[in-house]
């Protein structure tokens, strides 16, 4: 008998995310964990800055390297270490909280500065990240990471057990994650405690051995064509639409910011405090905004899933993302549908279910390409909805033909060996000129394919280094 040990298992991290009830009492010390983390956050940026400057005055006065003021370390355990010596001076109550509290507060910072100055140096791919600012009491996020002591999800599955909070009650069952731990096909890596959209939740990342699947289909191919007008086309013709619950919520959330701005809020000039019905207006625009977060999370992961499972192969766009928010008008409809979760779904699941996913250059010409003959247009208004091929005859929905060329674009992917993350794509259907040409055309960039809008302007210098 072939038991389910024996098949092949893939080590993954996952993270298994449940809300939580806390009681009041509960409340004030997890606060007050994140209130810790915040602090040793703080001190450790300022004395990050504060030896930064004083080294930087020295040089001017002409001291030496050698005799400059020693230069703090960036690492988490010589912040820690700074944080250690300094904490009976800084927080005489650091007794008080979880020592994983102000770990909290140190490796964010220490995550930070080695992204800026990764950044900084070219190491890091990307927009360019800024040097770490002070966390703020009113604008950040309250949350506290555990990764040592007692961790664990309770018998009755509607507990978990963290230390220094204790015994917290879920406000959902955690039986999914419960029944890996039985089996031991999980082990929790750390926890971490935060409030979001208004409510606490608890978050374990677990190193998980996932039963190696197979998509139902494993020889078959989907081209993903994302757009505005709908989520997704299929290049089966299928077509997913958008959910746009944002759009549906907008009317709400802009009542609920009305309703907002007319209560008296806070005013940190005059210290005003904020009225409770103030307060109130404040929860439910939050709630709002959350509940539309969880709708949209929730179709992603419906969609993504059933498209890892069924095809071995799938082909999606690379979309220009932060190009595309710029231009204003797209900007909501974009954001609502989600673009950068559903590669980033599509790219783990199938991973996990034994597929590939390959995504085509973003100046690859989907749109403009005829997927019967390969003949590309020059021009292709996003209003023309259905593609005709004048030299082949074909008539087809645009975003039909767009998923087609997609589809067709992972043939090219696998015969060249290039691994899941080719599908340049653009040499054999659509010679190099032809790309170049289109791309030159004035005025192309924003008529041109669906949802695909690249970097206003400056397309031109990119197609050279991106199509060779
Ligand atoms: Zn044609």
């Amino acid at each position: 008998m072939l038991g389910v040990a024996d098949r092949e298992r893939l080590s993954v991290m996952q993270s298994y995310r449940f809300a939580l009830d806390l009681t009041p009492r509960q409340e004030r010390v997890v606060l007050a964990h994140a209130g810790a983390a915040r602090v040793a956050h703080n001190w450790a940026l300022a004395r990050v800055k504060a030896v930064m400057d004083q080294r930087a005055a020295e040089r001017t006065y002409g001291v030496d390297e050698a005799s400059l003021t020693p230069p703090l370390g960036w690492s988490l355990p010589a912040l820690r270490r700074a944080w250690n010596a300094a904490k009976p001076v800084v927080a005489p109550w650091w007794r008080e909280c979880s020592k994983e509290a102000y770990n909290t507060g140190l490796e964010a910072l220490a995550r930070g500065l080695k992204n800026w100055s990764d950044s900084r140096g070219g190491r890091r791919a990307g927009r360019a990240v800024g040097f770490p600012r002070f966390k703020s009491r009113r604008r950040s996020t309250p949350s506290v990471r555990f990764t040592t002591g007692a961790i664990r999800v309770e018998r009755d599955r509607r507990h978990v057990v963290l230390p220094r909070l204790g015994r917290l009650k879920l406000h959902e069952s955690a039986r999914k994650l419960a029944r890996r731990l039985d089996a031991a096909t999980a082990r929790i890596v750390s926890a971490m405690v935060r409030r979001d959209g208004g409510r606490w939740h608890v978050s374990f990342t677990c190193a998980v051995q996932r039963v190696q699947r197979v998509p139902a289909r494993p020889d078959a191919t989907v081209g993903v064509d994302l757009g505005v007008r709908h989520l997704a086309v299929l290049s089966t013709g299928e077509v997913e639409p958008n959910p746009g619950y944002l759009h549906t919520a907008t009317r709400r959330m802009r009542r609920l910011a009305r309703r907002m701005s007319r209560r008296v809020g806070p005013d940190r000039r005059t210290g005003r405090r904020p009225s409770k019905r103030w307060e109130t207006a404040r929860g439910q625009l939050a709630r709002a905004h959350a509940r539309v977060v969880n709708l949209r999370r929730d179709g992603l992961h419906k969609l993504t899933s059933r498209l890892a499972r069924e095809y071995g192969t799938i082909v999606v766009e690379d979309l220009n993302v932060a190009g595309m928010l710029a231009n204003r008008r797209l900007a909501r409809r974009i954001a609502d549908t989600g673009f950068a979760e559903l590669r980033r779904q599509l790219a783990y699941k199938t991973a996990w279910n034994g597929g590939r996913l390959v995504v085509a250059d973003r100046w690859y010409p989907s749109s403009k390409t005829c997927s019967g003959c390969g003949t590309v247009k020059t021009k292709l208004a996003l209003s023309e909805r259905t593609y005709t091929c004048t030299p082949c005859g074909l008539v087809l929905d645009r975003d039909v033909n767009a998923a087609r060329n997609l589809a067709a674009l992972a043939a090219e992917a696998s015969t060249a060996g290039s691994g899941p993350v080719a599908g340049r794509g653009a040499d054999r259907k659509t010679p190099l000129a032809g790309l170049v040409a289109v791309k030159r055309q004035p005025g192309t960039a924003t008529a041109g394919k669906t949802g695909t809008v690249p970097p206003q302007g400056r397309t031109s210098n990119h197609v050279p280094t991106n199509a060779s």
